[in-house]
């Protein structure tokens, strides 16, 4: 394994600080990433927090650690407010379907890692399945209750916060500050902060989804899961926890509780817990709740390519918030369209052997192995010229994921005076961690047809025919009118590309 290079720091929400990432088994990066409440097709949102944890673990990877990775699927628990109040979200969509809860949560299951593969995002090691585990969870909060830190009223059994020495301590909350004030009363709950750990089903009434318990039948509270699975599969203490920053307040802090109630006070869970920023509209926050069509299947519908879409996330670093617009999207498009148009000219000019750019099967991929092969086969023999290329991008990365800075090294290697060979040999080798496809982008692939295009690209031959036949006969009248009507139906002529026209993504916002 070579960690060498730029030492890697991350911002850990625990201190609130840039730290020195030191792994614990320096042979195995541990690595947790709480999951989607597979209830509705994920929204751009969510989808930015995995594509920052995929960049965080291909950064790991690129850097020479082995990895680990855990993703849950959240399919029980988590109730329509993140502090226990509400109905359960999965129950509600089932009854809202008229279908029941296994088939929702298999049908988003599935959208979801469809999206994940759509946007390059490597699969983890381990899907953990909430309700794979629920004896698991039973085991530990019968641990927790006979410790003393959970009770049981009329609800189920609660957790007591004031039996941890910190509660709240990644939030920065105080224990009776404004936060907790507004958690929903429950009746007998001791402390407005206590959560529920299992749900009993009120009297008389059977839930979709329960299982019997030492507490009666019910479901497991939502926060359970993640330090079940957690510990289950990653050990007591791992290296990084990771989620969007809502779960900075609630989520996490209820994890990190029943971790210390059940290893020790010492046993947060994770040494390191980092959390993504928000993807946002000019309404505020995207939520699934708001609806609207902020999915990666809409985004195609309207002719933009899931990987602009990536693209988009890495030009922000992950801890701001990035605004969504169609604008801003149809812009990373047409900045991968570029990219994609160079590397073509790259390909076209190079000497190598293109089979020596993906040196990537070889060595376990998808499975948490260290890029270090895959890096020393493209950097072997690289001028230092090249070789100042890589220092800069690792330095951009290696300082808590600098992709915004990373991706200039980028275009910088491309206008660069290196040869063909050098410059497709960096791209590859930046792209291990940068995930964008680099080396298979097609040109003809990126120009997707939005739904609502009128004409068949039979039809836009012809039109494009009409066109060139009218400049030789040098009516530009009747040229003009040929581009007008592809103009009208959403089809950009690009003289001078080897394309010659495309799609035109829908910025309205109809
Ligand atoms: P959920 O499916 O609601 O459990 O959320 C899945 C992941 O998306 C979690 O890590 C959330 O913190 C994250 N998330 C939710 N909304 C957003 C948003 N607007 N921007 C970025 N991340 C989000
Ligand atoms: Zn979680």
């Amino acid at each position: 394994m070579t960690t060498a290079g730029a030492p890697l720091t991350l911002f850990n929400s625990l201190s609130r600080a840039i730290e020195p990432f030191q792994p614990i088994d320096p042979k195995m990066v541990r690595l947790y990433s709480c999951g989607p409440t597979v209830y509705s097709t994920a929204h751009l949102g969510n989808l930015r927090a995995y594509v920052f944890t995929d960049t965080l673990r291909r950064t790991l990877n690129w850097k020479g650690y082995a990895t680990t990775h855990v993703i849950n699927i959240t399919d029980v628990g988590h109730l329509t407010s993140d502090a226990d109040a509400g109905d359960d979200k999965m129950e509600l969509a089932a009854q809202k379907a008229g279908t029941t809860i296994w088939d929702i949560a298999a049908r988003y299951t599935q959208l979801f890692k469809a999206d994940l593969k759509a946007l390059g995002i490597i699969d983890p090691a381990i899907w953990s399945v909430a309700t794979d585990h629920i004896q698991d969870m039973i085991a530990f909060a019968d641990v927790l209750e006979k410790q003393g830190a959970a009770y049981e009223i009329e609800g189920g059994l609660y957790f007591d916060v004031t039996k941890v020495p910190d509660y709240g301590r990644l939030a920065r909350s105080a224990m009776d500050g404004p936060e907790v004030a507004r958690i929903d009363a429950v009746e007998g709950k001791r402390h407005p902060a206590d959560f529920a750990i299992w749900r009993r089903s009120p009297e008389g009434e059977q839930r979709q989804m329960e299982w019997l318990s030492p507490w009666g039948p019910g479901a497991p509270g939502w926060h359970l899961e993640c330090s079940v699975m957690s510990l289950k599969y990653l050990g007591e203490q791992f290296d990084i926890h990771t989620g969007g920053i809502d779960h900075r307040e609630i989520h996490h802090c209820n994890e990190i509780a029943q971790n210390q109630a059940y290893n020790g006070t010492a046993k947060t869970g994770a040494n390191i817990w980092m959390h993504n920023n928000f993807l946002v509209d000019r309404t505020g926050k995207m939520s699934k709740s708001k609806g609207g069509v902020a999915t990666l299947g809409a985004l195609t519908a309207r002719g933009v390519h899931p990987l602009a879409y990536r693209l988009l996330c890495l030009g922000a670093h992950y801890r701001s918030e990035l605004e969504f617009s169609l604008e801003a999207v149809a812009a990373a498009l047409t900045r991968l369209k570029r990219l994609a148009i160079a590397v073509a000219a790259l390909k076209a000019e190079a000497t190598l052997d293109p089979a020596t750019l993906r040196p990537s099967q070889e060595t376990g991929y998808g499975k948490g192995a260290p890029f270090d092969w895959q890096r020393r086969t493209l950097e072997a023999g690289l001028s230092d010229e090249a070789l100042a290329f890589v220092t800069r991008f690792d330095e951009a990365l290696s300082a808590d994921l600098m992709t915004p800075q990373a991706l200039p090294v980028l275009d910088a290697v491309i206008a660069s005076a290196l040869s063909a060979d050098e410059k497709l040999r960096l791209i590859a080798d930046f792209d291990l961690a940068l995930g964008l496809g680099l080396l298979d982008l097609d040109r003809r692939a990126l120009s997707v047809r939005p739904e609502e295009a009128t004409l068949t690209d039979a039809e836009v031959d012809a039109l494009l025919d009409e066109r060139q036949q009218a400049r030789a006969a040098k009516d530009f009248a009747a040229a003009d009118a040929a581009r007008d009507r592809l103009k009208a139906a959403g089809v950009d002529i690009m003289d001078g590309d080897a394309l010659r026209w495309e799609w035109r993504p829908l910025l309205d916002d109809a």
